[in-house]
């Protein structure tokens, strides 16, 4: 899970990482409350979850509360390389003597944690780890060692940060990290990473990638969760405890195991090519116990996802065998009544599979088609969903 910059900078305070006081706000007119409380220069700045939001004129400096409302108005409802503004966050500015840049992230390919640090941050990072990649220092973290005060120290001096703030930065830099594991973070950015005039050292932008694995040992994470913004069927999905993410086709996929989704949606985007490119709408593993309830519940979902056209259910009879899988599709079809409109195309194989295509054949459901082979049955999802585009 992203967090928005605000977020991520209340982590950072709780972390004891410097950062400048401010609040959000949804309204100019808040956006003015909060800028007169703070009785300073304030920055006005879009929270979307994207980058590049200074060039995108989404951070804006305000000189008193008037202004602020100003700038506020211009800014909310600013669409951000897709991103609409709905909240700016309005906060004391800082003047800068030094722009830095800072992050710890998963480096996944070599299965360690990396520190990547520069002296030459602000807007253009992407452009000098392209153009100057000696200028980006790039340090592996031992998950099991860590940071600290020494390491963090060897980050500073090959990310050549200025005598006069090392040993500050480095003191931040211990703290990003303690933030980074406490957090289970798998990444935590800080750019620009600031030395102010008077040479002290501010987090000025903060970016934070939570692990939502690790959400059970964290209860309050929940709370950061933008329900607004959330997608309100990966949302409906989520309070039902399924496994659903929203992909931009039409074929609706309902598994039983995360393996076998994986590969439906394969073999529906490969069927999908002779369909009128037709691709799969999502992915759902309802998982081992494929009860009618579960079933109705995945059913749901995903005929309520105007997008979807066919639906194509792959189960694989295990230890919840092909009947009651079967038994679960004929109740959840009764369930869903006239919900259900899209056609259903279903594959069994697996412990009892003759029963299971039995059931099916007995019910005799007019949405639904029985297809034996799953290459046979991503052809005909996808033919039907090509159908209804
Ligand atoms: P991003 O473009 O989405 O990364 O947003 P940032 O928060 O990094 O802001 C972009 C740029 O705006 C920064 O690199 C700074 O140069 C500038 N900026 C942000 N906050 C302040 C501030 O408090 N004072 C001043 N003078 N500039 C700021
Ligand atoms: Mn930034």
């Amino acid at each position: 899970m992203d967090l928005y910059e605000y977020q991520a900078k209340d982590l950072f305070a709780a972390h004891g990482v410097p950062v400048l006081p401010g609040d959000v706000a949804d309204t100019p007119e808040k956006a003015r409350a909060i800028a007169e409380e703070l009785g300073s220069t304030v920055v006005i700045k879009a929270q979307v979850k994207t980058g590049g939001r200074g060039k995108a004129g989404g951070v804006k400096l305000a000189d008193n509360a008037d202004d602020a409302q100003v700038k506020a108005e211009g800014i909310l409802g600013l669409d951000i390389k897709g991103h609409i503004t709905r909240k700016v966050l309005v906060t004391v500015a800082s003047d800068i003597a030094e722009e830095y840049y800072f992050s710890f992230l998963l480096d996944r390919a070599n299965r360690t944690f990396l520190a990547m640090a520069s002296a030459e941050g602000g807007m253009d990072i992407e452009q000098l780890a392209v153009e100057r990649p000696e200028a980006l220092a790039k340090i592996p973290v031992n998950a099991i060692e860590g940071v600290d005060l020494a390491k963090a120290q060897e980050i500073v001096a090959a990310a050549k940060i200025p005598a006069v703030v090392a040993d500050q930065a480095a003191d931040v830099i211990v703290k990003l990290w303690e933030a980074f594991v406490g957090e289970d973070a798998t990444l935590v950015e800080v750019n620009p990473l600031v030395r102010d005039p008077q040479d002290k050292i501010i987090a000025l932008d903060g970016k934070v990638t939570l692990d939502e694995n690790a959400g059970f040992r964290h209860p309050a994470h929940a709370d950061l969760v933008d329900q607004e913004a959330e997608d309100p069927l990966e949302a409906a999905a989520k309070a039902k405890d399924l496994n659903y993410v929203k992909l931009d086709g039409e074929v609706g996929i309902i598994g039983n195991g995360a393996g076998l989704v994986m590969s439906t949606l394969d073999v529906v985007a490969y069927a999908g090519e002779k369909h009128k490119g037709v691709k799969p709408a999502n992915f759902l593993d309802i998982g081992g116990g494929a009860s009618a309830e579960v079933m109705a519940n995945g059913l749901h979902i995903i005929l309520n996802d105007p997008a979807v056209k066919s639906v194509f259910v792959n189960v694989f009879g295990g230890i919840t065998a092909c009947d009651a899988v079967a038994n679960g599709i004929v109740a959840a079809l009764e369930i869903l009544g006239d919900e259900a409109t899209k056609p259903l195309v279903v594959r069994l194989d697996g412990n009892n599979v003759e029963e299971g295509r039995r059931i099916l054949a007995e019910a005799n459901h007019p949405l639904v088609t029985v297809v034996d082979t799953m290459d046979n049955a991503a052809d005909k999802a996808a033919e039907l969903a090509a159908a209804g585009v």
